[in-house]
């Protein structure tokens, strides 16, 4: 059980990832940036996680070198994006991203999204850049069972991660399954279903009866199920909240009444059907 900002999960290539990270998707490079995430990690977020594509590498980069905090004690993620894979660059763009970044190496490198007839291609060069050293870790993002199984079928490397979007009205057991049983470590993004949690009446319910705000309650509940999540926001008041989790736990009765609003539904793109 995560019971500390500090506590980690550990992946299937021995490396630990913090179970709370900070989401900077739509946070402008340069100061909003660097000051959400030099704010998280004075309150002791240890995982950002970002992207090519979000545009932001630079401002992520320098408010961690800037930081103070040794870099091996920080676990930072970003993503190759799809126009990579299709032009068969990811060797070349995971080179651009760390250039941005201005690091050695990244934490974890991620196929952001299983681009049909390039993500098996891409998958080979993130093998090569794990033996390179440039990622102590590799993973994917937004494979569904499917996917999984089909890049599961030749890799040589077992995917660390899957990040998806993942929220209590986005439950997605078998994925969830799938992801355990082969140790591929689920991520959640969208955890606050992008703000909308706050509107959410049984959280609000649980939120008073655990003096916790709805969000906490969400990402707790990510928590308690194993997965890792990653809340976005640049306000130093939420981003606090968002990290004041582990002071409490949920029953079983209230972690099975929260599965219960599962409707499949998403507020970001379907992996099955995605047109960029
Ligand atoms: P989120 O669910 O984290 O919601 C973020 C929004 O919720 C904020 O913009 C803010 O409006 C609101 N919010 C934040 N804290 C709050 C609080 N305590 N109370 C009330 N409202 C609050 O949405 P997200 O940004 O889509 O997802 C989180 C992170 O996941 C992203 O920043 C990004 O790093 C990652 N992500 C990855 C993918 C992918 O394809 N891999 C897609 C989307 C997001």
């Amino acid at each position: 059980m995560i019971d500390s900002i500090g506590d980690k999960m550990i992946l299937n290539t021995d490396i630990e990832m913090p179970g709370l990270g900070l989401g900077v998707y739509q946070a402008k490079d340069g100061p909003e940036v660097e000051s959400a995430v030099r704010y998280a990690l004075e309150v002791g977020y240890r995982s950002i996680d970002t992207a090519s594509v979000y545009g932001n590498e630079i401002g992520v980069g320098k408010a961690i070198r800037e930081s103070g905090i040794p870099r091996e004690e920080i676990f930072l993620t970003t993503k190759v994006w799809n126009e990579d894979q299709r032009q068969k660059r990811t060797l070349a763009a995971f080179e651009e991203s760390l250039e941005r970044l201005e690091l050695e190496y990244v934490d974890l490198y991620l196929v952001h999204w299983p681009v049909k007839g390039c993500y098996k291609e891409t998958w080979k060069e993130m093998e090569k850049i794990l033996a390179s050293g440039g990622a102590k870790a590799i993973g994917v993002s937004n494979f569904l069972v499917n996917h999984l199984e089909d890049l599961l079928a030749d890799c040589q490397v077992v995917p660390a991660v899957n990040q998806i979007e993942f929220h209590p009205y986005l439950l997605q057991p078998k994925l969830l399954a799938f992801c355990k049983n082969n140790r591929i470590q689920m991520e959640a993004w969208s955890p606050l279903m992008q703000g909308n949690i706050v509107s959410v009446p049984l959280l609000n319910e649980l939120a008073l009866k655990y003096g916790k705000t709805s969000a906490q309650i969400a990402l707790r509940w990510n928590l308690q199920h194993g997965v890792v999540t990653i809340p976005k926001s640049v306000t130093p008041g939420r981003i606090k909240e968002n990290s004041e989790i582990f002071d409490f736990e949920l029953s079983d009765a209230d972690m099975l009444a929260i599965d219960a609003l599962d409707q499949g539904k998403r507020f970001g793109p379907d992996p099955a059907n995605f047109n960029f």
